[in-house]
């Protein structure tokens, strides 16, 4: 593979927008005679002239060296040894460059002080190889992810036409996408999470290996899919990332009800009202407001269990018990696929569920509502959902009047 350097007159990537923690432990290592680059989304994110969220160091290192260099360092993780170096109010990840070839145990023996194996199937479930500058760069997941600024002359390296890529607006696999999904099928919800980030398209290569992958998603460790599923989710564009994951079959796959539901149900009730609360989730997101999972659950998959609901409650079941089971049968469902917390599934329901209580104003929900825990939750949940049908939204400042004469709840409701 072609080198490429890019010297610092030629491209945008200043080191006064990188953090001085991150330049210090870059400067650190390559007085010290290492190699000392900062890599992924650091790097992606200044060319696009975005704001990282975090600068990730990779250096030639090993980590006890590491580890030695700073006085406040620890090693961490029990797949792979990395270096935190610890600052007051921040954490700077320093990696050691590695290969990760990926070696099948149906290969043979695994070469001494390698550690990287793969099921027969070709999923990796270890790896822990030191390896070079280049190994390094084309064992991750996107051309656009694997550039290096080198802090000993400020140029960007390019192992991968990661720059090419950046330019032409195209997210793309490193090597045959067929195999580095198989490899790790979290990598295809990464895919859906950048390209909707950062409005670029997904490479044709790399979209239908994606199609046809998608069932391999259940292979993801259940606790890291929930995970990557949630940051998918908070990327800021869930229009597009709704559309994406139906377009190449991953939605009928993670959520086999939702999903078709989504696609056949009256657009009324299901796409247009999911589209307009998920609306509201990004306008969160922009102006860096958190939510909870169990918020960004509700929001949703809220409107899916209010269908679900509905024949029982049209037969007579009070309307909160009815949308606590549907949720929490629903939520249960799900853990076939993603691990969702009990905690967040049962916050999740009751959000859904204390619904109809705060439509009835009843004088006995005005003095017990509000201390609940989730009401805040629940009231923003309201708001979007009388947005998302076009009512008004008076009930809403009703609540948060009643809220605040009332005794405080645990946390202030969201309000625009
Ligand atoms: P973000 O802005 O969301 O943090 P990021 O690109 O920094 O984006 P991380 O999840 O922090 O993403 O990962 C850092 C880098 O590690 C990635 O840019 C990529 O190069 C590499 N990487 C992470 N996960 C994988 C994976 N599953 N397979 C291959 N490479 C990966
Ligand atoms: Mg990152």
């Amino acid at each position: 593979m072609n080198l490429r350097v890019v010297p610092r007159s030629e491209h945008c990537l200043s080191r006064k927008d990188i953090s001085q923690e991150a330049l210090h432990v870059l400067y650190r290592l390559n007085e010290c005679g290492h190699l000392a680059y900062i890599a992924g989304g650091g790097v992606r994110d200044l060319l696009l002239h975005r704001k990282p969220k975090d600068f990730d160091i990779v250096t030639d290192a090993p980590p006890p060296r590491v580890r030695a260099l700073f006085r406040n360092c620890r090693l961490i993780g029990r797949r792979f040894r990395l270096a935190h170096v610890i600052f007051n109010n921040t954490v700077v990840e320093v990696a050691t460059f590695r290969a990760a070839e990926g070696h099948t145990e149906s290969e043979g023996p695994i070469p001494k002080g390698a550690s990287a194996v793969k099921t027969p199937e070709g999923l990796i479930v270890r790896d822990n190889v030191f390896g070079s500058p280049e190994e390094d760069a084309i064992r991750r997941d996107f051309t656009i992810n694997a550039l290096f600024y080198n802090i000993a002359d400020y140029a960007v390296l390019d192992y991968v036409n990661g720059l090419g890529d950046l330019q032409d607006g195209l997210l793309r696999s490193i090597g045959d996408p067929r195999v580095r999904f198989v490899e790790d099928p979290a990598r295809m919800i990464r895919a859906l999470r950048f390209a909707a980030a950062i409005g670029f398209r997904i490479e044709d290569q790399t979209w239908s290996a994606m199609s046809e992958f998608s069932p391999h998603i259940t292979m993801v460790a259940k606790s890291r899919l929930y995970e990557e599923l949630l940051k998918l989710f908070l990327c800021g564009q869930v229009g597009r990332v709704l559309k994406d994951l139906t377009d190449c079959g991953l939605m009928n796959v993670l959520f086999p009800e939702f999903g078709p539901w989504l696609e056949q149900s009256d657009p009324d009730q299901g796409r247009r009202k999911v589209t307009s609360m998920m609306d509201r989730v990004d306008g969160w997101i922009r102006k860096g407001q958190a939510l909870t999972p169990s918020l960004l659950l509700a929001l949703l998959l809220g409107p899916y269990h209010e269908a679900l609901a509905a024949p029982a409650i049209a037969e007579g079941q009070p309307a909160p018990e009815a949308l606590r089971e549907a949720a929490l049968g629903h939520l249960g469902r799900l853990t076939n696929n993603f691990q969702i917390p009990r905690a967040v599934a049962l916050e999740t329901a009751d959000i859904i569920a204390i619904q109809p209580r705060l439509k009835e104003r009843r004088r006995r929900d005005i003095n017990r509502l509000p201390s609940r825990t989730g009401f805040s939750e629940a009231v923003v949940y309201l708001d979007a959902s009388l947005q998302a049908a076009n009512q008004s939204r008076e009930l809403v400042r009703w609540w948060l009047d009643q809220v605040r004469s009332a005794p405080a709840p645990d946390s202030e409701p969201i309000t625009e």
